[in-house]
């Protein structure tokens, strides 16, 4: 097949396969090529994308882009939830979240515009305020319709996606972006989708982004069917967030964790891993008693956070169209589908100029 155009992706994580597919999808006569140090199938604290819980619970509270982009997802996430039954590994799954902070402190809600709180998206389906099993401590929780994503069934699926559209996938690590104008001078436009990694690539070297490290267990599945997320946290975003996700049918729960910031380490804490083992099983009565969680494994990701908020923006360097698409922070997999768009959307404003 002839292409009448080459665009270039460097990462591979969930913005750069879904960019890919997004790109694909309305380029169909383009030639695409993605370049990444890490594929789905690899764990480095380098590749955030596999630490993942995941879950869709917006935090954008800016009435713009940020929510956006989380709705475009929430559609998304609807439609492959719906059609493609348990092959992507993105599932319905309601949330129950209790904060405990006033509602106006906790990031989440506003006490004006419809019903008895406004939710930050009006798409979102299912909310109630909830008040049985109120952990102590609480100020107010509610319950709405969510969605799970077992991360190790859905990047290897949108790395498949990717491959049916004839999208080629290159093992390179890139020290200066500079080299992959050289490799490809006919690139239309390369997307820059490297999460943290542009931190110290070269050409780009952005010291807004820094890292928010998570630590996570997955254990097995409990006797008890789970039929929800639990989530509490004093706030949306805080440090010390408690969470549970259970990957259904049968791909073990997740349990975390922590949100740190500015902390670049990789190690797991045994002390800390014992901490959030409590905590989940005070929130979730499904999952017994700490001692019987029968742990499968522990891991540690660095969120690729970013002042200001991510960057999903056209640059010419070196007379070359570079549209970043990093910086997601702890919102890399419910705002993916729209940053995709929303980096798409900025070949076709270079096509104008
Ligand atoms: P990454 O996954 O880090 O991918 C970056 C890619 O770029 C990789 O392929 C890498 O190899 C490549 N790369 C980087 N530098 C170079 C280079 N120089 N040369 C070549 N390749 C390079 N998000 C949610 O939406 N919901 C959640 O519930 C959620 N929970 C989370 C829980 C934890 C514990 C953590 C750690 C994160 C969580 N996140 C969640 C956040 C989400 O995981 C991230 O926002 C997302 O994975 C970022 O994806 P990315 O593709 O930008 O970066």
């Amino acid at each position: 097949m002839s292409h009448d155009s080459e665009y270039i992706i460097i990462g591979a994580g969930v913005i750069g396969l879904s960019t890919a597919l997004e790109l694909g999808t309305r380029h169909p006569t383009s030639r695409i090529i993605i370049l990444a140090k890490h594929l789905p199938g690899d764990r480095s604290t380098e590749y955030c994308s596999p630490w993942a819980g995941a879950n869709w619970l917006s935090v954008a509270t800016d009435g713009g882009r940020q929510e956006g982009w989380d709705r475009v997802t929430y559609e998304k996430f609807g439609d492959l939830a719906d059609e493609k039954g348990n092959e992507t590994g993105v599932k319905r799954l309601p949330i129950r979240a209790w904060f405990d902070r006033e509602m106006d402190e906790a990031g989440v809600l506003s006490v004006e515009g419809e019903g008895k709180g406004r939710i930050w998206y009006k798409g979102l389906t299912g909310l109630r305020f909830v008040e049985e099993g109120k952990p102590e401590g609480s100020v107010f929780g509610f319950e709405c319709a969510s969605f799970v994503v077992d991360v190790q069934r859905y990047l290897p699926w949108l790395q498949g996606e990717v491959l049916k559209k004839g999208i080629d996938i290159l093992r390179v690590s890139v020290d200066d972006i500079g080299e992959v104008f050289e490799r490809f001078p006919g690139a239309k436009a390369v997307f820059n989708c490297t999460g943290l990694g542009s931190y110290n690539l070269k050409g780009v070297e952005d010291k807004l982004l820094y890292p928010t490290r998570g630590q996570v267990m997955l254990v097995e599945n409990p006797k008890t069917p789970m039929t929800r997320m639990y989530f509490r946290s004093p706030q949306r975003v805080n440090k010390d967030t408690t969470y549970i996700f259970p990957r259904n049918p049968g791909g073990g729960v997740i349990l975390g964790g922590c949100r740190v910031d500015n902390d670049w380490s990789g190690e797991v804490s045994m002390d800390f891993a014992e901490d959030i083992k409590r905590r989940c099983c005070a929130l979730a009565p499904e999952l017994g008693r700490p001692e019987d969680l029968k742990v499968i494994q522990h891991g540690v990701g660095l969120r690729p956070s970013r002042k200001g908020g991510a960057r999903v923006e056209r640059e010419i360097i070196s007379d070359v169209v570079v549209i970043h698409n990093y910086g997601a922070g702890g919102a890399g997999y419910q705002a993916s589908w729209g940053m995709a768009k929303n980096a798409v959307d900025l070949v076709a404003e270079h096509t104008k100029l």
